[in-house]
């Protein structure tokens, strides 16, 4: 009997060793495989994230890797490695598309978005009795739609005058009517090209500014995107050492294109970073140095010394070629604060409104033109790394009232 006891106790232990072993090398099996650089990761951690980390496991991922084979983590210990950035994987280049006709691409979202004020203009012009009931429900929908008081007056003004001379009025006529109003209020007459070239033999400089949250640093990579897929070389300058990951995030949206990304330390000085971008600028032989910089709205003089730093010390290599600024156009009336403060500090020399896909307040693109005299020369139109656009009032327009 006790043999019988001993037998099965026996049996049951070498079911048990063996159920156990097979777990565990099914366990190894369904681990994906690792990639070579996560050895190197594991040992050196880098000070600061890095771009390519995503690739890799992360140090609790490691660990718990290194746990499960069962390896004491000593024998893991590969020699150091010097450079954790090197050690990373290379990032593959990205052949970004070109921007002529991206407005057109993107149309449909822009259509989307602001459909309602152009739609709702056309619809109130096509009554047959514009009284004055009708004009102000067509004033109103241009102020919700942040066009702004002064060029909302003129605009009614001019169409109330057009449409007596027009008299009887057929939707064609009224899209037609419009069309040319709203244009003249866009501004064709502005230079929207971005300037990139300095006229010298050194680069074009550009600044990017706004205020954080606005889309700033992720705008100057995509900028960075537009210009590499227009044939240009680029070297960007990560002057926002106030936020924390701005620095990383642009140098992953520098890697993608193959643009070098020149960096310092978090809360570093920015205007020595955006003087030793441009200086890399000159030594690469690069054809734009785009400085991405913090805006901190703290107070206007902050500001002014930060932004007025930057600049002066970047223009001990040159003339900057284009100050960039960058506004969030879901913001209304802020944006418009925002810039007013910014061109006291700055000469701005064209702006940027992003989130353009969030908002039906289109209109905002007559207000701040007017406010600041100077055109939009590129819009957003969502995160997609190729969703920022040239400008372009004619697209514009067509996608408002349907061309
Ligand atoms: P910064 O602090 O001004 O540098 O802002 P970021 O560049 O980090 O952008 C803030 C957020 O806005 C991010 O989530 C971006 O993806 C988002 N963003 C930027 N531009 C656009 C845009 O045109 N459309 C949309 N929908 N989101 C955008």
């Amino acid at each position: 009997m006790d043999i019988v006891i001993l037998a099965v106790v026996i049996a049951l232990v070498v079911v048990g060793v063996i159920s156990g072993f097979v777990v565990t090398s099914r366990r190894k099996k369904q681990r994906p495989p690792k990639a070579p650089s996560s050895t190197p990761t594991i040992t050196t951690p880098p000070a600061e994230p890095h771009v390519g980390d995503e690739a890799g496991p992360s140090r609790e991922e490691s660990r718990r890797t290194i746990e499960e084979v069962g390896l004491p983590e000593a024998t893991a210990t590969p020699p150091a490695v010097e450079d954790p950035v090197v050690a990373a994987p290379p990032v593959a280049i990205e052949v970004p598309e070109p921007s002529a006709g991206r407005l057109v691409r993107l149309r449909a979202r822009l259509a989307r978005s602001q459909n309602t004020l152009g739609k709702g203009l056309l619809t109130l012009l096509s009554r047959e009795h514009l009284d004055e009931e009708t004009w102000e429900e067509i004033e109103d929908t241009l102020l919700t739609a942040d066009v702004g008081v002064a060029p909302t007056h003129e605009l009614v003004e001019r169409l109330r005058e057009r449409v007596r001379v027009l008299g009887t009025r057929t939707p064609d006529e009224l899209r037609s009517l419009l069309r040319e109003e709203l244009l003249a209020l866009l501004r064709t007459d502005f230079d929207r090209a971005v300037k990139t070239e300095s006229g010298l033999d050194t680069p074009g400089v550009m600044m990017v500014v706004g205020v954080n949250g606005t889309g700033k640093t992720t705008t100057t990579g995509k900028l960075a995107r537009v210009l590499v897929a227009d044939g240009r070389s680029v070297v960007l300058g990560a002057a926002d050492t106030f936020r924390a990951a701005a620095a990383d995030q642009l140098q992953t949206w520098g890697e993608r294109v193959g643009a070098r990304t020149v960096r310092g330390p978090e809360g570093g000085d920015p205007a020595s970073i955006a003087f030793d971008a441009v200086k890399e600028g000159i030594a690469e032989g690069a054809d734009v140095v785009l400085i991405d910089t913090a805006g901190r709205l703290h107070t206007k003089t902050g500001l002014m010394d930060e932004l007025g730093k930057v600049k002066r010390v970047v223009e001990k290599h040159g003339p900057l070629d284009e100050v960039l600024l960058v506004l969030d156009a879901t913001t209304g009336q802020n944006g418009l604060v925002q810039a007013r403060v910014f061109a006291e500090v700055v000469d701005i020399t064209g702006i940027v409104l992003t989130k353009m896909d969030g908002t039906a307040k289109g209109g905002i693109v007559i207000a701040v033109q007017r406010e600041l005299g100077v055109p939009v020369k590129l819009i957003g139109l969502g995160e997609g790394a190729d969703d920022l656009a040239p400008f372009e009032p004619e697209a514009f327009v067509d996608a408002l009232i349907g061309g």
